[in-house]
Formats: structure tokens, sequence, C-alpha cells
């Protein structure tokens, strides 16, 4: 990579807009000078070996990284990769500096903006260790912030935020049918949906009546039980059949076991192979805001901790809206008027670098470091 052209006729530029890059001789780079936009999104292309890399993560990256390292503190200096200090004649405007890892792999369902930049991960060590907890609730580790892990997850939507449920009225859509002319829609269709039906009849249950003029106990028996009685199964016999059968204890078609219609619906859901199975099951099931979290997805000693007022349903959030925000009042909290400074202004550095494939040489010395240096309130007001 070559470049030119930055040096003059731009002195009057205001050098706060820019971060200037003088002389950059860092691997295949060839004394560049350049000025790169700052506040913005900067994107280098070029063909494969141009210096794209060495530009990016060889000396802009590494220095400001370097920079970033002289305001942490030294103990947590060892916690993080250290690039090196990088070929180049000179670097102006430049702040500190993380560089996050570009993620590899197909997003799953739980993917969000700040799981794929990691900056959830920031987010989740900041209740951590900068929380303010309850009276006497132990310190939460950063895993607990994470609906997408055990420790972490709501135990009652296990960290979805919401639960499905199936009602009477999302079985039986339309209560003026009886058993027999499918009030049940929830059931399966065909041969299963039969069988199900001959076991009620064995059972005793009354299949031709309308379903809303079935007693209440009956209809709240076969949608919600739970219990899968085995019973002989008289395959065609009508109901009247089927009971003097019973009573002459005749060798019946085959033995059948029953499925109360919500548990038919949510072991489908559960363990079909078939998308269009689920699809099915799903027509019958009714999603509400999970009531233990309130959709928040957390484990309810996560979301009893805060940080600067805000709640760390934050961390579950998937767009990462509040994170400005509550992070941004400890950041501005330095001046004298204003309380001490929860953190220091170091936590979250102003600049991140999405580094390339790590197949890249580059990109595999700049992968985020698992814990960023945070101070807790403690070591803050000592300081
Ligand atoms: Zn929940």
């Amino acid at each position: 990579m070559k470049a030119r052209g930055g040096q003059h006729g731009h002195d009057e530029r205001d050098l706060s807009a820019f971060v200037r890059v003088r002389g950059a001789r860092e691997h295949n780079l060839k004394d560049v000078d350049v000025d790169i936009p700052r506040d913005a999104l900067v994107v280098f292309t070029g063909v494969s070996g141009s210096g794209k890399s060495s530009l990016a993560f060889g000396t802009l990256y590494a220095e400001a990284q370097r920079r970033y390292f002289e305001s942490v503190a030294p103990y947590a200096r060892r916690l993080i990769d250290q690039v090196g200090v990088p070929a180049v004649d000179a670097i102006d405007g430049l702040p500190p500096a993380v560089a996050l890892q570009q993620q590899r792999g197909t997003p799953g369902t739980r993917s969000s903006v700040g799981s794929v930049t990691t900056l959830s991960s920031l987010l989740r060590m900041l209740y951590s260790r900068a929380g303010h907890y309850p009276p006497h609730q132990a310190m939460l580790f950063a895993e607990d912030f994470s609906p997408n892990t055990a420790q972490g997850a709501c135990p009652t939507c296990h960290g979805l935020g919401h639960v499905y449920e199936v009602t009477e009225q999302s079985m039986v859509p339309d209560d003026s049918l009886s058993i027999r002319e499918r009030a049940i829609a929830a059931w399966p269709p065909a041969w299963q949906g039969q069988n199900l039906r001959d076991i009620l009849v064995t059972l005793g249950y009354d299949v031709d009546t309308p379903w809303r003029d079935l007693p209440r106990k009956d209809r709240d028996w076969i949608l919600f039980t739970d219990e899968q009685p085995t019973v002989p199964v008289y395959a065609g016999f009508t109901p009247a059949e089927t009971r003097a059968a019973l009573r002459r204890k005749l060798a019946p078609s085959y033995q059948g076991t029953f499925m109360g219609a919500r548990r038919y619906v949510l072991h489908t859901f559960a363990t079909t192979q078939s998308a269009l199975m689920k699809k099915r099951a799903s027509r019958y099931m009714v999603g509400s805001a999970c009531p233990n979290c309130d959709g928040k997805r957390l484990k309810p000693e996560a979301l009893s901790v805060t940080f600067a007022g805000t709640g760390s349903a934050a961390c579950s959030d998937p767009d990462l809206p509040p994170t400005r925000n509550t992070v941004a009042p400890m950041l501005t909290a330095t001046s004298a008027s204003a309380p001490p400074p929860i953190i220091s202004s170091d936590f979250l550095p102003p600049a991140f670098f999405l580094a390339s494939p790590p197949s890249s040489r580059s990109a595999s010395r700049v992968a985020m470091p698992d814990s960023l240096p945070c101070k807790s309130q403690a070591e803050t007001k000592q300081a």
C-alpha cells in the first residue's frame, strides 16, 4: 500500500476531526501518510496483501491499544494481549481503543448486536463488578447476567422472556362441535386423532355432545391432564358397542395410550423433527411475557442488581439501547462538582476496531481479552 497526499494543504483542517498517520511502515506498508475521519465508520478495502490489516491493526490499532494500556492499572495489563509498538513516524488524534474480533459461524436465534460485537460481555462485567447489589446479596459473576447461560437465565422461561401456554380457547376454537366432530382441533389429524377419540369412548367420555355442554371436570381432564392411561380400544365400535364389549371382556383391537391435548401440543412442539408438525402445534400455543422475569429473561438475583439506576435487564436487551445512557453519565462525572465516578473512564474506550477474520495473521493478534480491567467501587474509592 502506497498512499500520499494527506501531507499538503490539510494543515488548516480541524485536527480533532481526523486521525493523522504519517510514515507508516508496518509489514508491507511503504511510508504511508493518511488522514482518517473520526466519529465515522471507516472501512479499508483492497486486494489481499495490499496492507489493509497492516494499516488498521498493525499500525492504528497497535498504537491505540498502546495508549489504552497507559490508562489501565498495571495489574490489569497482563489480561490483555499486547499488539506491540507499530513502525510509524507519527499518529495524531487517535483515542485509546480496544479491538473486537469478528465472530465467525452462523448467528443463533439468541444472537444480537451485543453478543456479536461482545459489547454484551463488557456490560455484564460492568454489572458484575460495579453494579449496585441489594443488601446481603452475594456478588454475581458476569455469566449470571447472561440469559443465554444456565446460571443467568430466568428459570421459568429459560431465558426466552416468553412463556407459551395452551388454553381451552386455543385448542377448542369451536365449542359447538362434539369430540367426534373434531372439537379438539389441537389433537392430531387422521388415525392418531381417531385413536384418542376411541380411547375417550373406552374411558366413558361422551364424544357426541357439543364440547360446551360437557361437564367442566371432563373438559379439563381431556385437555389438561398429564395422566396417560393405557386402555383397550375397540376400533369401529359405537360407544354402546364399546361398553358392551368391555362388559363381556372381548379382546380389543389393540391397547391405546391416551395423551391430553395440552401435553400433545407441547410435546409435539418440543420434540418433533417435522417443521410442518411444529408449525401446526404452534398454532395452538399462546405466547405471553414470562410472569417470573416480566420478559427480562434474567433470574431474579441478577435483575435486582442495578448500575447508575438502570436495571441489569439492559444486559439481555437485544438492541442494547440503554447502554450509552447508562454508561455515559459515569464517564462524564469526573468534574469537581459531580459525585466521584463509580468507575474510571478507561472502562469503556471511545473507539472500537472490528477485526478481520481470525484466519488472517493480524487479527489473530488482536483477540478481545476475556476480561477487561474494571475498578470496583471499593478500589475507586481507595484510589
Ligand atoms: Zn422468565
